[in-house]
């Protein structure tokens, strides 16, 4: 089975990886266009304080969070001994001890679901403190103790590397889709075009994040995912060992803290649907990230500035996960929003399996694209 996947972030190289291990001929195919999610996205993985207005991809985030371990101990097998996922844990910081008794009654009743979220324990503000340095009064916070962080460059890095010892061919170019003599609505794929070369294959697979739309346009189906920019910002906390801070995760602003080994802090983020591709930090995001994060925790203000990263989260209603109707095929990974570090190994994984045939753990449709 020839397969290609378009598409070189944290969900392509998952597809990579799982069809390589799985024995298919891959060939993974990137632009590397400015705005990659993936290597601005901040990392945090932690499903169980979402809303979880939508059950089905709460039960998806939640299967993706349980099955990091897994997928890390298959890398180190392979030669990819760390790749910065760290279980620091999260504290919410709900603002009152009656929302943090509620905020602890909630994860309760879901742990006995998800266990792996780890024990759940109200804290007072200085013990939150003590774990977070930099962290302002804050009167009350409840911790999690399964909650994880990751570095997605270097998720996706170790991916698509473990796809290449497996036998997997990147190509870096612009893909386009190529289709069969059916046409629209009524073929199959025949493969893609990279920079204007034919690479024919089996199947295809759009892993193309917020570019999605552009990339099956020639197929007449109509793709909702759009780019929401992020702006996020690093801080450097020099010589602090920063190491095992838990993520802060403040709540209602999208606004959040973690921390990563090298005494640096991340501060995070704009969620900006208005911009379309405009990759530029701006003023104004900058002046909205600093803000919150010194408002937040003060004790970052004496830190170094190290960089502002920009991202475009593929956003969509719902994940979409599997066959492309009408192209028999060609399959679609994307719409994994402000989540996708989270997620992407594993339905990067799942719709892999689904293209070249095999049976899945999980079901789809839900996530199925409409015609
Ligand atoms: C600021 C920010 C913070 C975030 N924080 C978190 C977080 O804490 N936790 C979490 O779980 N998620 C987080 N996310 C979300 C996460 O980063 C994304 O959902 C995820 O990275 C999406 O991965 P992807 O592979 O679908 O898309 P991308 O990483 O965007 O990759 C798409 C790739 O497709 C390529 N491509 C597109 N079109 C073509 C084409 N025609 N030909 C060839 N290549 C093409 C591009 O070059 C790109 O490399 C964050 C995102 C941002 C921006």
């Amino acid at each position: 089975m020839r397969l290609i996947v378009v598409g070189g972030g944290i969900v392509g190289a998952a597809c990579a990886y799982t069809a390589s291990n799985l024995g298919a001929e891959v060939t993974l195919v990137d632009a590397g266009r400015d705005g990659q999610a993936t290597a601005a996205g901040a990392g945090i993985i932690c499903p169980w304080s979402e809303p979880a207005r939508d059950p089905a991809r709460y039960a998806l985030a939640c299967a993706a969070a349980r099955e990091y371990p897994a997928l890390l101990a298959e890398l180190a097998g392979l030669g990819w001994p760390d790749v910065s996922y760290r279980q620091v844990g999260a504290l919410l910081l709900p603002g009152s001890q009656a929302l943090a008794e509620d905020a602890v009654q909630l994860l309760a009743r879901r742990r006995a679901q998800t266990p792996e979220m780890g024990a759940v324990e109200l804290l007072a503000g200085a013990q939150a403190r003590r774990l977070f340095p930099p962290l302002g009064p804050v009167p009350v916070a409840v911790y999690i103790a399964g909650a994880a962080r990751v570095d997605g460059r270097r998720v996706a890095a170790a991916l698509t590397e473990a796809a290449v010892r497996l036998g997997a061919v990147v190509r870096p170019g612009s893909a386009e889709l190529a289709l069969g003599s059916g046409g629209p609505g009524a073929g199959r794929v025949a493969g893609v075009r990279a920079d204007g070369e034919l690479i024919e294959a089996d199947a295809v697979i759009a892993a193309t994040g917020a570019w999605t739309g552009s990339f099956l346009a020639p197929t007449g189906v109509s793709v909702a995912v759009t780019p929401e920019r992020g702006q996020i910002t690093h801080i450097s906390l020099e010589p602090a060992d920063t190491s095992r801070w838990p993520v802060i995760l403040p709540g209602g602003t999208g606004h959040y803290l973690l921390a990563f080994d090298d005494s640096r802090v991340v501060a995070g983020a704009t969620h900006e649907p208005g911009p379309g591709f405009d990759y530029r930090v701006t003023p104004a995001g900058l002046a909205e990230v600093l803000g919150e994060a010194l408002a937040l925790a003060p004790g970052l203000s004496a830190g170094r500035y190290l960089e502002t990263r920009v991202g475009f989260r593929p956003v969509a209603d719902r994940p979409l996960l599997g066959p492309v109707p009408g192209v028999a095929g060609l399959f679609v990974a994307t719409g994994l929003g402000a989540t996708g570090l989270t997620m992407g190994p594993y339905a990067g994984s799942l719709v892999a399996r689904a293209a070249l045939g095999e049976a899945l753990a999980v079901d789809l449709t839900p996530f199925q694209l409409s015609g």
